[in-house]
């Protein structure tokens, strides 16, 4: 089983000829609401990928959050885990201008209140991988990465969205997942460019963690683990909407390890799913099935 222990968000996106400026009231079209969170997208990924997954996460007692546990429990991710709170779920307010630009405003809401002791060690019972994001309380991701360890688990952190990390946070994650802009943060300089500064990231990030993956969007990827290092290239696809292009590709690469799938081989995978996201427009509803993914890459 994987567990994921992240975020779960409603989107709330609204279309406008432009952007507001501080003051200014605009008229924008009808809101749609998505399901979101990088926790969730990615648990939903894996499941689509063909994992079996549990997720745990903080959702408020209110409306968005029953819609939220009614969509995990869709995608037959096992949500028994997943904790309720008295006050408002974390959503996201997203503006898109007519030139397709985002402005997003997080309300991390219920999310923010995951904390270390709400994590169960029953919970991480029969895993074979933990999944983790940092779109919760670092001390929770770091619990998390403790327990996962202790049972047994290959522990993967996408350290999304970017921010710097002490070693404590990272010493019991085996894998770490970045794109070019994260792995710059953390390791407090520009964001590698291109696939030999990328994979210099990478081996110089491994001086944490025993292996690294840094997503280079429509170039594909460069990994490292204890033996060997790669560059993978992208499939060349037609994107349209790279929104999730990046949980696609997490949530592959999850349920692949936890099949045991030697990590370049699941890399592979991930790449197709990662294409495929880029394909179709949204979120999750842009995520891959494993039967997509097997056909994309004729096997
Ligand atoms: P993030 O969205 O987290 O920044 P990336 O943009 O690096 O992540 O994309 C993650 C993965 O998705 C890439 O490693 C690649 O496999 C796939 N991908 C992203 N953009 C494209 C693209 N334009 N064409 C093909 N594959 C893509």
């Amino acid at each position: 089983e994987i567990i994921v222990v992240g975020s779960i968000n409603m989107d709330l996106v609204v279309y406008v000829d432009r952007h507001p400026a501080p003051g200014e009231t605009l008229l924008g079209s009808d809101y749609w609401t998505f399901p979101g969170g990088k926790g969730a997208n990615q648990a939903v990924a894996a499941a689509r990928a063909g994992g079996l997954v549990r997720m745990i996460g903080c959702l408020g007692r209110d409306a968005f959050g029953d819609q939220l546990l009614e969509g995990l429990a869709q995608e037959q991710i096992d949500t028994r885990w997943v904790k309720r709170v008295d006050g408002p779920t974390g959503v996201a307010f997203i503006a898109v201008n007519t030139e397709g630009q985002n402005s997003i405003i997080v309300s991390p809401g219920s999310n923010y209140r995951l904390l270390p002791e709400d994590l169960k060690p029953e919970a991480f019972l029969n895993t074979r991988v933990v999944l983790l994001q940092l779109e919760i309380p670092l001390a929770t991701v770091r619990e998390a990465t403790r327990l996962g360890k202790e049972a047994g688990a290959t522990v993967i952190l996408n350290a999304a969205p970017a921010q710097t990390l002490s070693a404590d946070v990272l010493r019991n994650v085996d894998l770490l997942i970045v794109n070019e802009f994260e792995a710059g943060t953390l390791l407090k300089r520009k964001p590698p460019r291109g696939i030999e500064e990328a994979l210099d990231a990478a081996l110089q990030l491994r001086g944490w963690v025993s292996s690294v993956v840094v997503t280079l969007g429509e170039k594909g990827c460069v990994w490292v683990d204890e033996l060997e290092h790669g560059y993978l290239p992208a499939f060349e696809v037609k994107a349209i909407d790279t929104t999730a292009a990046g949980d696609a590709f997490v949530g592959m690469l999850a349920s692949q390890l936890a099949r045991g799938t030697a990590l370049s081989m699941a890399l592979r995978w991930a790449n197709a799913a990662g294409a495929l996201a880029t394909m179709k427009k949204g979120a999750q509803s842009s995520l891959p099935t494993q039967e997509e993914v097997k056909h994309f890459l004729d096997v």
